[in-house]
């Protein structure tokens, strides 16, 4: 049995940087990295991956791994993030960066919630990263809103992937065709304010064996600690509140979600 947790998804790099998510992190009074992954390993999150969302962002991810070995850092430019990548033309200094300590290609993916960027952009953004998740054999984060009809055909011509749909949300349909593909579900605090029957029951749906947690922190605090900054320790309650709703042992989900997240991410020596 593995008795500790893995925070699959946090942005834990950028706490005291001034990118977007850094804003967050300070909005809520000082923090810093060190007292974030103190506190989170007091809780028992053994280890957490640090997700980059743009060229700055993973190189910080990197940095932050490169101090603290329970950190492991995910490159990847998100869909938010395109019109800008794609301006400012970073794609020779992001590859660059991929070497044996990255241990995927994330967050990637489309976004058709918020018009950041333009469809065909992104969508030629996400093939350049699965290109190099092939090339480099990396698992991939895919972050994915109100976007799958377009996300499927893309994926097709790639797999067989080792891939995450991280912080999962969508319908019942979308969750089998991401268990077609053998993909991991990323579950994170929103699970503990989902409220519709169709919400509960795709949560249900999800096979142990395909269960991931994160944080997804600074954002999607969980219940009961709304309102407050998120830290990968909360994954705790999102565990806590999936044992209830499922009726599976809390150290059953523990140990399934971090061997499945050792299996995806090739995770050595843990
Ligand atoms: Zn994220």
């Amino acid at each position: 049995m593995i008795n500790y947790f893995i925070d699959s998804h946090c942005h834990i790099q950028s706490i005291g940087n001034e990118d977007s998510t850094g804003r967050l992190w300070s909005s809520k009074g000082h923090l810093t990295q060190e007292a974030v992954i103190k506190a989170s390993l007091d809780k028992n999150v053994k280890l957490m991956i640090a997700v980059g969302c743009n060229l700055k962002d993973s190189l910080l991810a990197v940095k932050l791994a490169n101090n603290y070995s329970c950190v492991l850092p995910a490159i990847g430019i998100h869909p938010h993030e395109t019109k800008d990548f794609l301006a400012s033309n970073q794609f020779h200094q992001f590859e660059a960066m991929i070497n044996d300590s990255i241990v995927a290609i994330g967050e990637c993916g489309l976004d058709y919630y918020y018009h950041h960027s333009d469809p065909t952009s992104q969508q030629k953004l996400l093939i350049w990263q699965l290109q190099l998740a092939k090339k480099y054999n990396l698992p991939l984060i895919f972050h994915v809103r109100q976007a799958f009809d377009d996300f499927w055909p893309i994926i097709k011509d790639f797999l067989p992937l080792k891939a995450v749909l991280h912080s999962f949300t969508d319908d019942q349909k979308n969750l089998f065709q991401a268990l077609d593909n053998n993909f991991m579900i990323g579950v994170n605090g929103i699970a503990t304010f989902m409220k519709t029957d169709q919400e509960i029951e795709m949560l249900k749906s999800i096979p142990l064996d395909h269960l991931i947690l994160e944080t997804d922190s600074p954002y999607l605090t969980p219940v009961p600690y709304r309102g407050t900054i998120n830290t990968p320790k909360n994954v705790f309650y999102i565990t806590e509140y999936l044992s209830k709703l499922r009726k599976e042992d809390f150290n059953l989900i523990r140990h399934q979600t971090s061997f499945n997240t050792v299996k995806l991410f090739n995770l050595k020596g843990v």
